[in-house]
């Protein structure tokens, strides 16, 4: 039987840094949205931010602030006032929360940042669909509210080998952005402006990749649970000297935790992989159960995907186009499964916990008979969640801890 113990969680020295530079972004972004000093561009996660920043725009990333609803527990009261808009409950959760906030004139924002009223007001809103329909939808009930320009990158979908012509098409969409954006921010577009952005987020991808990686030590320095938070530079920072800096910060501890062979979780028997959304209200509660039962979750496909190893600053363009279809999300199962192979093999984990977000398919990996293909190819056991990256009424927490128990004694029963 797996014995649950007191649970020290260790904190990352870093956090106060990044919550600095998280706090500048935000408080620079509200400023503008107040003043009308510089355009504002809402962008989709893994939309063309560079090309935006490039522009002069500062950037505001709605899923950001659908996940900053999620892990303050704020978004489950807020998703009924989009259904009432004819949203339907069984879609993105960030967007139905994203959209009922904005009718009740509410955001996390407010909470966490003295003098900040809600989401900055975007003069254009771009999305890229590589990762779901959903975002567009969400882009075009903005664009009607608030009389915005809406305009993006339609991305091929289930792709295996990403090839030339995938490449060439979406390269196409993005040059096209440029005309209408210049016109908005009433900036000329300049190549070597958007080749000194590409690099810095260039740079901010490989350092990125670097720390997730450390968690391939074993045991490891951080846990998944670190990484859904200190992606968030990763995320809305990206091609700023801001968000290298923090990572060259974070990656040092990382390193000075396995120097000293320290890990994150305390006494770590089992290591495992996380496929699927986070859980954003769950986050400490998952994270306090895991070290509990001697367990680290250390790696995910979803904090690498924020790694975009293809950009290249000589060729930004075709190399964005490039990144930004290679995605995970944007594959075909057999090019997914051999992704998550490599990634099992290179973290060393005992098995894989799969997240059945019940309102993101897209993102939900356990549907179509993966796990079992997976586990047919790496002999590794899996547990799939039943629950939703925000929509808590997804969720049976007894169920939950229920079954990661028994998984986690499985584990201990296959090492006996
Ligand atoms: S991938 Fe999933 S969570 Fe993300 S925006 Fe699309 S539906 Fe929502």
């Amino acid at each position: 039987m797996a014995k649950e113990k007191k649970v020290v969680r260790k904190k990352i020295k870093a956090t106060g840094e990044m919550n600095r530079i998280m706090a500048e972004y935000f408080y620079e972004l509200d400023n503008a949205s107040k003043t009308g000093e510089r355009k504002i561009a809402w962008c989709t996660s893994v939309g063309p931010a560079e090309i935006l920043r490039s522009l002069g725009f500062l950037v505001h990333f709605p899923e950001n602030h659908g996940a900053m609803l999620g892990a303050t527990r704020m978004a489950t009261d807020m998703i009924p006032e989009a259904n009432a808009l004819g949203y339907s409950p069984d879609i993105c959760s960030y967007l139905t929360a994203d959209v009922g906030a904005y009718v009740k004139g509410i955001s996390p924002l407010t909470r966490a940042y003295k003098g900040i009223d809600g989401v900055p007001k975007p003069d254009v809103l771009v999305y890229n669909t590589n990762q779901c329909r959903d975002v567009q939808d969400w882009f075009a009930w903005y664009a009607k509210e608030l009389n915005v320009p809406i305009m993006g990158v339609e991305t091929h979908r289930g792709v295996g080998d990403v090839t030339g012509a995938h490449v060439e098409s979406v390269a196409s969409q993005m040059e096209a952005l440029v005309p209408p954006l210049e016109e908005i921010s009433g900036n000329t577009f300049d190549l070597e402006e958007l080749k000194r952005v590409v690099a810095l987020s260039k740079q901010c991808s490989d350092l990125w990749k670097q720390v997730l990686d450390t968690a391939s030590n074993v045991p490891s320095p951080l846990t998944f649970y670190d990484g859904t938070i200190h992606m968030g530079p990763a995320v809305v920072l990206r091609g700023t000297q801001q968000a290298v800096d923090y990572y060259h910060l974070l990656l040092a501890e990382m390193n000075e935790r396995i120097a000293q062979g320290e890990g994150a979780v305390e006494d770590e028997s089992y290591r495992l992989y996380w496929e699927g959304m986070p859980i954003w209200g769950r986050l400490s509660a998952h994270s306090k159960l895991f070290s509990s039962l001697n367990t680290c979750v250390l790696a995910s496909t979803y904090c690498n995907s924020w790694i975009f190893s293809a950009f290249d600053p000589d060729d930004p363009f075709r190399s964005m186009a490039k990144a930004y279809t290679e995605l995970f999300i944007v594959r075909s199962d057999p090019a997914k499964e051999r992704y998550v192979k490599t990634m099992l093999d290179f973290f060393k984990v005992d098995g894989v916990i799969y997240h059945d977000a019940k309102t993101c398919p897209n993102n939900s990996n356990c549907r179509y008979g993966m796990p079992q293909r997976i586990e047919e190819m790496t002999t590794l056991p899996f547990l799939t969640i039943n629950g939703d990256l925000n929509d808590l009424r997804m969720i049976s927490d007894e169920q939950t801890k229920t079954n990661i128990e028994a998984f986690v004694e499985q584990l201990e029963e296959r090492k006996n």
